[in-house]
């Protein structure tokens, strides 16, 4: 079995179980590896995204998101996305500079709104799909919607 030659004990630094992985560099990086690298058993890496998944999730509800419909892990993907993004819109927002008083209240209300669709995407797909956006994209859409507000 030349399966053997790559397979190496390591122990999980959280529950310290023991279990094998296969590593496919020179036998004396293989071991440095083993010996240096922070292993995670599977158990524990499930409960790990568990953990940083629901601390987004709590994160996101606390500025009006819901949680997100999908698969385990697709909604645990999705989360972390949104995160980015939100993020994304918040530079953005901290980055605009403006004329007037006007302006800026403008500005605040159609963030608002751009926030009130994004909060409407209640589906993990949505945001996984939407992953590539940028802050030039979100820029546009914002734009489009202070537009739409100054002809009403
Ligand atoms: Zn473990």
């Amino acid at each position: 079995m030349t399966e053997d030659i790559y397979t190496y004990a390591v122990k999980c630094r959280t529950c310290r179980t023991k279990f094998k992985v296969q590593l496919f560099e020179s036998h004396e990086k293989n071991l440095f590896l083993v010996d240096k690298k922070d292993w995670y058993c599977e158990k524990c890496k499930k409960e790990y995204f568990g953990r940083q998944t629901a601390k987004l999730v709590k994160a996101h509800q606390a500025i009006g998101f819901s949680e997100l419909e999908g698969t385990r892990k697709m909604v645990s993907w999705a989360e972390k996305i949104r995160e980015e993004l939100i993020n994304k819109v918040d530079y953005l927002k901290k980055s605009l500079q403006f004329e007037n008083e006007d302006e800026r209240e403008l500005s605040g209300k159609a963030f608002d709104l751009f926030f009130k669709e994004w909060q409407e995407k209640t589906e993990a797909k949505w945001w996984i799909d939407h992953r590539k956006m940028t802050v030039r994209d979100i820029s546009k859409r914002v734009a489009a919607i202070s537009e739409s507000i100054k002809g009403k």
